[in-house]
């Protein structure tokens, strides 16, 4: 692991953004905005798994106007997403948004971006300038490699805010091409202060999204780079956040919720054991405690793994060992895996 990029600290709501925070878990609510209701559910469920930072778009000013009402609801931060429309900044900031995320070159007139870069400065709200491989510029240069074109769009952004004295600035620079993305933040993290929010855009579905994700942003933060992650998937944002974590954790670099060891059965099991697994995993999806639980098929592999954790079985037939730090402290029924696993699990 390389030491984490130092960057220059931005704060969105009551979060911390870079230095040496912790880095930040978010992501983006599938609702439509308008719709208060829902998106405030899913915001509050969002929070429930620990996300910390939410994106919500801002279409229109139906949009706009509904920020305000489901900032009274949630205590997430809240980033509002805007495209084209100065108006639509402006009134999102109004309406009490946290954190911006546009692209000043988007918004074409200079004197409309300096309202927006006013107003946010006033408020003291940070701006995230996000340029994706799929929508750069026409401005820039169509020869150069797509990373190189990423970079001199977000460069051009940077500037521009800069020239406006605005300096509250976070950067991302997504493709879903991996070594595309890895190549422009590599560049990008040695030539500005910034924040880096990092991702694979359009990632997809979970399954190949957690891997693709887990490559690239994984690649990332083990070169010291990015200061907060968001896993992009098609499936509910809760998602994105159970995968960011897990990508955090793999690195060490944030403890959150439990650590599960499970092994992969084989012939020797004589329990269902990926059944039994993913009813664990599911149990525990919500659990904040930072604790390693094991579920072992056998008593080959089973009492190693078991005695690693914090709490542990070892299943035989019918019937398991149960471990507590490493120490085995009874034998439980097979009907009973799950619910003693998860009452050892509260107590600890
Ligand atoms: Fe097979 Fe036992 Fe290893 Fe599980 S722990 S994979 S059942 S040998």
């Amino acid at each position: 692991m390389n030491p984490r990029r130092v960057s220059k600290p931005i704060q969105i709501g009551g979060v911390t953004i870079g230095g040496d925070s912790p880095i930040v878990v978010q992501s983006m609510t599938k609702t439509d905005t308008r719709d208060i209701m829902s998106t405030t559910t899913q915001i509050k469920e969002l929070e429930e798994y620990s996300c910390e930072l939410v994106r919500v778009a801002v279409p229109d000013h139906e949009a706009a106007q509904a920020l305000k009402r489901i900032k009274k609801e949630v205590s997430l931060p809240i980033v509002a997403d805007i495209h084209f429309d100065y108006r639509l900044a402006l009134a999102a900031l109004a309406a009490g948004a946290d954190g911006l995320r546009l692209n000043p070159g988007n918004i074409g007139d200079p004197g409309e971006v300096t309202l927006i870069a006013k107003a946010a400065k006033e408020r003291d709200v940070p701006i995230r300038i996000g340029v994706n491989a799929g929508s750069l510029p026409e401005t820039g240069d169509p020869m150069l490699p797509i990373a190189k074109q990423m970079v001199a769009a977000v460069l051009k952004n940077i500037r521009l805010l800069e020239s406006l004295d605005f300096d509250r600035i976070k950067v991302s620079l997504k493709a879903f091409d991996v070594p595309t993305t890895i190549e422009a933040y590599q560049d990008i993290a040695e030539r500005i202060p910034y924040p880096l929010h990092i991702g694979i855009t359009e990632a997809g579905t979970p399954h190949a999204g957690v891997i693709r994700s887990a490559v690239g942003i994984g690649t990332l933060l083990s070169l010291g780079i990015g200061d907060t992650i968001r896993v992009s998937l098609t499936a509910h944002p809760r998602e994105e956040v159970i995968a960011g974590y897990e990508i955090l954790k793999s690195l060490n670099l944030r403890q959150r919720g439990p650590v599960l060891v499970s092994c992969p059965s084989c012939s020797r099991a004589e329990v269902d054991i990926i059944g039994l697994a993913e009813e664990v995993e599911r149990a525990l999806a919500k659990v904040a405690k930072p604790i390693r639980v094991a579920v072992m098929g056998c008593v080959v592999n089973g009492p190693g793994e078991a005695r690693d954790a914090d709490i542990g079985i070892a299943c035989g037939k019918g019937k398991a060992v149960l471990f507590k730090r490493g120490e085995p402290v009874g034998v439980i029924a097979e009907q009973d895996f799950v619910r003693v696993l998860m009452q050892e699990v509260e107590r600890f």
